[in-house]
């Protein structure tokens, strides 16, 4: 299906700035916040205000056309891809990578009780590569040992 197809079948009236913001999150892996649709779009719609772009995410994520992903604690973002995955963020520059596998993960009836479960979604926390080579550069040239943790940077 179209990316088009797809947003007109959820019920979302088409304006161009709107076309510009779904082509924008079509096929798009970045995981991108409010504020980078807006700057990306904005090059091509300087009158489009931020407001279109968090309405326009907003109504589509109460359709169900985008997931919000609140992994990264500075900032909401934003996955076009709404099937079940899970997500490994870089704590040292919040790049988000997909996790395209499945985990058999069940509730033991002492915990979930008459819970009925639906799903879950498993964050994993690491430092990217490009993170990792840069932590690297600094340790060398200041002579400083740097370890990172999940929401810590340690520089001794
Ligand atoms: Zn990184
Ligand atoms: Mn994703």
């Amino acid at each position: 299906m179209q990316a088009m197809d797809k947003y007109r079948s959820i019920g979302l009236k088409l304006t161009p700035q709107r076309m510009a913001i779904f082509d924008y999150l079509d096929g798009n892996k970045d995981h991108p916040s409010a504020e980078e649709i807006y700057k990306a779009i904005s090059k091509k719609f300087p009158t489009m205000s931020f407001a279109t772009v968090y309405n326009t995410l907003r109504a589509l994520k109460e359709k169900g056309g985008v997931r919000e992903l609140t992994i990264d604690p500075a900032k909401k973002r934003y996955d076009p891809d709404t099937g079940h995955h899970n997500h490994l963020i870089c704590t040292a520059c919040k790049k988000v990578v997909d996790v395209q596998i499945d985990y058999d993960l069940k509730l033991p009836k002492s915990v979930k009780g008459d819970f009925t479960v639906f799903n879950n979604h498993i964050e994993f926390y690491g430092v990217c590569p490009g993170c990792k080579e840069a932590d690297e550069q600094r340790m060398k040239k200041e002579g400083t040992n740097v370890h990172r943790t999940q929401d810590r940077l340690y520089v001794r």
